[in-house]
């Protein structure tokens, strides 16, 4: 018997006590009419350890892991993961409740044939559309913390801005940034951010603005534009550098200072050893070894006779070899000092036709417009983010 064949479950389980972190250490109770007790899995547990804890015996477990098949994988159960049991005054277990997240909890109860039944409590997720913004004194992560916003929020930032912002290289003291993002509650407690709907970075001391907003085509598919219907995408990634792999300790003060160099054909990224590299575009990777004073390379031809290189590897990215297919944003290889090089950075080219160029200067092509049909749709879609990134940014004028 199952909650598909029982939609409305005949013995939702009593009020639950506050919740300890700890099993419960209090055993049974003379002439108490039940009893309750709750276990969090720890590291290394296997579900009939923990239960065991609590004097959840074998046969109870077998009966658990039975009557909960398809609601909870026991298999899979993780540290932090907690449950809940209640015994009736002879011992039998009336009902049981398993919190893998604070969105997805199982129920076990007995019913009146004395078999255990289950369902998943449902759960009332509220969503809020919220518009945030930040200034960057030191760094992004540390900006988006000083707002009580999590790292997850500044890395979907940069990814969203990716094709044209450098975070690892431009951000400076002084950027301010305002997200437009969805955030998910359940009983007024935060549990995770939906989709960012609209985003602006501007730079400090420059006339530079970068705004996008999320466009849901109506097969599903999602992309970031601008507010006139240009693509946010682009054949080329603005940086080499994969920016999630930087640490939030790593600071701008660090940053390099880039210039190519005619002679030295190249731009070098001074990044910590280990950094995650990813392909600016798609392509196919023409070499990928020892090169002399290059030490350890990737070179990955793309479209329109162009070549990118990246040089000094540590090692390379997972499956990358000469010969294979890279995506854009696929990791190539992480920052070394392989070969001529006096300590780890990623010294990275730009060929066209076999004729170095200057990667900082290239206008990279961007991906189709919002088909001219669908620009009502887009625009009735976007308006209200648009409106709330405008309001930010007449707020922030007037205040200063
Ligand atoms: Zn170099």
């Amino acid at each position: 018997m199952t909650a598909c064949s029982d939609p409305a479950p005949p013995a939702p389980p009593p009020p639950v006590e506050p919740y300890f972190a700890y099993d419960d250490p209090i055993g049974p109770e003379p002439g108490a009419p039940s009893q309750y007790h709750v276990a969090e899995m720890r590291w290394g547990d296997a579900f009939s350890t923990c239960a065991s804890r609590i004097g959840v015996n074998g046969r109870e477990v077998d009966e658990l892991v039975r009557a909960l098949d398809g609601y909870v994988d026991f298999t899979k159960c993780r540290p932090g993961q907690w449950f809940e049991i209640e015994r009736d005054a002879e011992g039998n277990l009336s009902w049981f409740r398993y919190n893998a997240s604070v969105t997805d909890k199982a129920i076990a109860y007995r019913g009146p044939d004395g078999t255990l039944a289950a369902y998943r409590e449902p759960v009332a997720v509220q969503t809020a559309t919220v518009t945030v913004s930040g200034e960057v004194d030191w760094s992004l992560y540390a900006a988006m913390d000083a707002i009580g916003e999590e790292p997850w929020l500044t890395l979907t930032l940069v990814d969203i801005f990716a094709w044209d912002v450098d975070f690892f290289t431009e951000t400076q003291k002084g950027d301010r940034f305002s997200i437009v993002v969805e955030k998910r509650f359940v009983d007024g407690q935060f549990i995770g951010y939906g989709s960012v709907l609209g985003a602006e970075y501007a730079f400090a001391d420059r006339d530079r603005k970068h705004r996008a907003y999320r466009y849901a085509f109506e097969d599903g598919k999602v992309g970031y534009y601008q507010a006139n219907g240009k693509a946010v995408e682009k054949a080329f990634l603005k940086s080499p550098i994969k920016f999630a792999s930087i640490t939030s300790r790593y600071g701008m003060r660090k940053h390099p200072i880039l210039k190519y160099v005619r002679a030295h054909r190249g731009v070098d990224y001074g990044a910590p050893r280990g950094t995650a590299i990813w392909s600016v575009g798609d392509g196919v990777v023409t070499y990928a070894g020892r090169k002399g004073g290059y030490g350890r390379v990737v070179f990955v031809r793309h479209a329109n006779g162009l070549t990118t290189r990246y040089a000094h590897l540590n090692g390379f990215g997972p499956g990358v070899r000469t010969g294979v297919r890279v995506r854009q944003k696929q990791t190539v290889g992480y920052v070394g000092s392989s070969g001529l090089a006096t300590g780890p950075h990623l010294h990275f080219e730009l060929l066209r036709g076999g004729r170095h160029m200057n990667p900082l200067a290239l206008v990279s092509p961007p991906a189709p417009p919002i088909p001219e049909e669908q620009m009502e749709r887009f625009s009735t879609q976007v308006a209200p983010w648009v409106a709330a990134l405008g309001t930010v940014t007449s707020t922030q004028a007037s205040s200063g």
